[in-house]
């Protein structure tokens, strides 16, 4: 129980309940990201401490929006090995998640996970955030989407908004250079059909990191010609 009482301290901040249970299914979730590292590259963080910390801390911190704590169903874009996306799970097993990422292998992971952990209400799902936003199932299906560390505000947007419900929320984890990051994304937000509501900074605490969790409100919805084809975004961003 090394690290139980750093947990508890992370979850009771948030005003989260934490337990014997949520920490096992944790510790059996980095164990498992240890080892199929040596296999398939998840992570550059495997010193324990740093581990809890800058994945789990750092995950469990999203809930600090209370948009995410009111969310019922959300969806992980780009969630390489489960990140946000499974310590939100762990956390607060009542809400549903749909974790997505284009690499196989990684995907091939997650569900080893949830097999091993017996995590309910979890799916997790091959491809390109760009394909699946077009089908019905997935389309302006969710509370909310969240995303850690996988491309600038410009073209997350579009990889995240059209999965957003009207009046539901996109939450991107953003580092410190959020401000820029904003005004250069601003035109995306709102293109497709979102407000940048609030920006809510948070340290986790002992480590270099310093995030901020930008949260967008989708007002309006997604004009249909959004997302264009896999890869667009990224060469040519709406700016
Ligand atoms: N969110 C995780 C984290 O913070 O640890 C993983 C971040 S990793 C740097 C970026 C992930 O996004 C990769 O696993 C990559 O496969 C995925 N990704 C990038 N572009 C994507 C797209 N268009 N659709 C789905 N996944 C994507």
């Amino acid at each position: 129980m090394k690290f139980f009482e750093l947990l508890n301290k992370a979850c009771a901040n948030e005003g989260l309940e934490f337990d014997e249970d949520k920490y096992n299914k944790l510790m059996q979730y980095k164990d498992l990201v240890i080892e199929w590292n040596e296999k398939i590259n998840l992570t550059a963080i495997t010193e324990e401490e740093e581990f809890i910390k800058k994945h789990f801390i750092d995950s469990i911190k999203v809930f600090r929006s209370s948009e995410l704590k009111n969310s019922k169903k959300i969806i992980d874009i780009g969630t390489g090995a489960g990140f946000p996306g499974i310590p939100i799970k762990i956390i607060n097993p009542d809400i549903e998640v749909v974790l997505l990422d284009s690499l196989n292998k990684r995907v091939n992971f997650l569900n080893e996970v949830i097999n091993k952990l017996q995590l309910k209400g979890v799916t997790a799902i091959h491809g390109r955030a760009e394909d699946f936003a077009r089908e019905k199932k997935y389309r302006e299906a969710f509370d909310t989407a969240v995303s850690r560390a996988v491309a600038n505000m410009a073209v997350l947007s579009e990889l995240c908004i059209p999965y957003v419900k009207v009046n539901g929320h996109f939450i991107a984890l953003k580092g410190p250079a959020v401000d820029e990051e904003i005004k250069e994304g601003l035109k995306a937000v709102t293109t497709l059909g979102g407000v940048v509501e609030k920006v809510i900074e948070v340290e986790v605490e002992n480590t270099d990191l310093n995030h901020n969790l930008v949260v967008v409100k989708k007002v309006k919805e997604t004009p249909k010609v959004y997302p264009r084809k896999a890869g667009t975004a990224s060469k040519k961003p709406i700016k």
